[in-house]
């Protein structure tokens, strides 16, 4: 694959990133970071929005909202997101937004705004999602995001490989809290689905391998040291591609989609 001609083709691309928690999207993000698009995550953004505007009424809801733990409104999610999206380092370099949209209406705004080139869904069995993080001990970094478990481990225990932030356990990481916000995830992901689908935008790249597919095993997942096969959705069993699998999953993807 030629990286160099990738970076040219996804210059200036105006994309989405969606996915049940725990699928990778962190990962999926600095991938597509390093082909030259800006990362924009819903987080960042709005901290951004409380520190360069404290007294605002925006900022005074989102300082709000974070101090009570509740979901951000429409009203103050929108405006914030659209006016980061129109500034010219996202138009001229492009864009991979993630934890955006939430909800259909936040769909609508945004496909009425933003001409988007592509909302990447990352299609990860479920069984999966909660083993990987309940039962393989997921840590995630606190500097970039980056998840690491038993079947991705980090060179030096502890420490992030990407930035050499430190690797933390999150607190929501348990089997009911996972179990809640993969089913809230998927409420929220299948109310705005459709509208993605009608304007030939929405794309869902599975992590599986199929059936007896031949494929280098240094891109399979591994669970310590064996090829680790999950549960499928549907009650099957498929081997899963490892963090250099689904990279090249999703650069084989956006050449074939863009060139
Ligand atoms: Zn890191």
């Amino acid at each position: 694959m030629d990286l160099e001609r990738l970076k040219q083709i996804m210059k200036g691309k105006k994309i989405l990133l969606v996915g049940l928690k725990g699928s990778g999207k962190g990962n999926r993000a600095q991938d597509l970071k390093a082909l030259g698009l800006l990362h924009i995550g819903l987080g960042m953004i709005m901290r951004e929005q409380v520190r360069k505007d404290p007294d605002s009424e925006l900022s005074k809801q989102i300082i709000e909202t974070t101090e009570q733990g509740t979901l951000l409104s429409d009203e103050v999610v929108i405006p914030v997101v659209l006016n980061r999206l129109s500034q010219r380092d996202c138009l001229e370099s492009g864009f991979i937004l993630d934890g955006f949209p939430r909800t259909r209406a936040q769909a609508e705004l945004v496909l009425d705004k933003i001409d988007l080139d592509l909302v990447l869904y990352l299609d990860v069995p479920k069984a999966f999602l909660i083993d990987g993080v309940v039962r393989y001990n997921r840590q995630a970094c606190i500097k970039c995001a980056a998840c690491f478990s038993d079947f991705d481990m980090p060179k030096v225990e502890g420490v992030c490989d990407k930035c050499g932030g430190k690797l933390e356990r999150r607190k929501s990481d348990t089997l009911e809290l996972i179990q809640k916000r993969i089913q809230s995830d998927e409420e929220q992901i299948n109310s705005f689905r459709s509208l993605f689908e009608d304007k030939g935008i929405w794309s869902a790249l599975p992590i599986t391998v199929e059936g007896d597919a031949v494929i280098d095993d240094t891109l399979l997942k591994k669970l310590k040291g064996e090829v680790y096969w999950a549960e499928t959705d549907d009650g099957g069993k498929a081997r899963l591609l490892n963090y250099d699998g689904m990279r090249e999953r999703v650069y084989e993807f956006l050449e074939k989609k863009f060139a």
